[in-house]
């Protein structure tokens, strides 16, 4: 047994993995979600040993206790992140010390051990290498990883779990947008709200997700692809997506994003989307946006794109903005040329067709 976080993964071979013709029947059509590959990791922590017996081995079934300490008061939380193939037929993720650094914070705000990020990191690699030949060939498709933690202690207390799982599975996902880019049209919701101030907004923990739900199904309800939250105090300012952070794009060439105070989640994209931005000289302001400014601008032309930015869409642009109040869209709802030409230079960084002057390809 290794102990005191190792970074010396056990490798234990599927027996029994799938076969090469029905791999490329999963891969020819993943979906999103539902396939996944021969292996996942795991690592364990306790209470005065650290993190111990980092594990690959055959993706299976986890044995859960019912007193499992997650299953009551839900401590845990998550990261995910796509490894995709490089015109030279090389393999690489994206910023992935990046999930490793929020996935650190989020463990702090739900007062769970942290893992050291060599740690994430490493059990990344472990996965793709043994996993390697689930990865989709060619453009669109990509490795979903999905980084998790879990408190797994077996105790009905309310106190921060003395044991943990992390672990580490992948699903092949294929193209977000089948047939193009789309708009998404979004639902800014009048009877939910995502974050307080001094909540959980910006951990990645399955519960925001969780309280997320009934808002997604009234967004689905007004036929919207995702739900826009206000701020819990005023009800006035633009949070965020269900999943993605937004971006507006002004008539002097500027963007705006709303501010990091807590209540949304940091994402990498709308990180890397300012870079970008500011690095062809375009100005970025940080700062809240009431929707009544978003929707006076569209009317006055002020406000010239929006956009919707994550992990899974990459950069998306928001057409039909619906609420109680009405509807709009931003200039005609298609697609914006700063819009377009982000989610161009983003995609061409990470699949390895532009320099990676950042040094954000792994
Ligand atoms: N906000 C929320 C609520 C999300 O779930 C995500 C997806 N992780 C994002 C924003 C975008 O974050 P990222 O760019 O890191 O995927």
């Amino acid at each position: 047994m290794s102990g005191g976080d190792s970074l010396d993964f056990e490798i234990r071979p599927n027996p029994a993995p799938v076969g090469d013709g029905e791999r490329a029947a999963l891969l020819a059509n993943p979906g999103f979600g539902r396939v996944f590959t021969d292996h996942m990791v795991t690592v364990r922590y306790a209470d005065g040993k650290g993190w111990y017996e980092p594990r690959v081995e055959a993706r299976a079934p986890i044995p859960m206790d019912p007193a499992s300490a997650v299953l009551h008061y839900a401590q845990e939380i998550f990261e995910g992140l796509k490894v995709y193939t490089l015109p030279d037929g090389g393999v690489a993720m994206f910023r992935p010390e990046a999930n490793a650094a929020r996935f650190a914070l989020s463990a702090q705000r739900m007062a769970m051990p942290a893992l050291p990020e060599e740690l994430f990191l490493k059990s990344l690699h472990e996965i793709i290498s043994i996993d390697r030949k689930w990865i989709p060939e060619g453009e669109d498709g990509s490795l979903y990883l999905r980084p998790f933690a879990y408190a797994s202690e077996v105790f009905l207390g309310v106190r921060p779990a003395l044991e943990y799982l992390y672990l580490v599975i992948a699903s092949p996902v294929g193209p977000y947008f089948s047939g193009g880019v789309k708009p998404v049209s979004v639902w800014v919701t009048p009877d939910y709200t995502r974050a307080a101030p001094g909540g959980t907004g910006a951990a990645k923990c399955g519960g925001n997700y969780a309280a997320g739900l009934s808002a997604q199904a009234e967004a689905a309800g007004h036929g919207c692809d995702q739900v826009v939250y206000l701020d819990a105090v005023e009800r006035k300012y633009i949070d965020e997506l269900g999943g993605m952070n937004v971006f507006l794009v002004l008539d002097d060439g500027s963007l705006v994003t709303p501010p990091l105070t807590g209540t949304i989640l940091p994402g990498i994209t709308r990180d890397s989307v300012i870079k970008l931005a500011e690095r062809a000289g375009r100005r970025v302001d940080e700062r809240a946006i009431s929707l009544e400014e978003w929707r006076e601008g569209a009317a006055s032309g002020r406000v010239r794109e929006a956009f919707a930015c994550g992990t899974a869409a990459v950069i998306t642009p928001i057409g039909t903005i619906k609420s109680p109040d009405g509807e709009f869209k931003v200039a005609d709802g298609g697609p914006g040329e700063v819009t377009m030409g982000l989610r161009k230079e983003l995609v061409d960084i990470q699949r390895g067709r532009a320099e990676d002057t950042f040094g954000w390809v792994h």
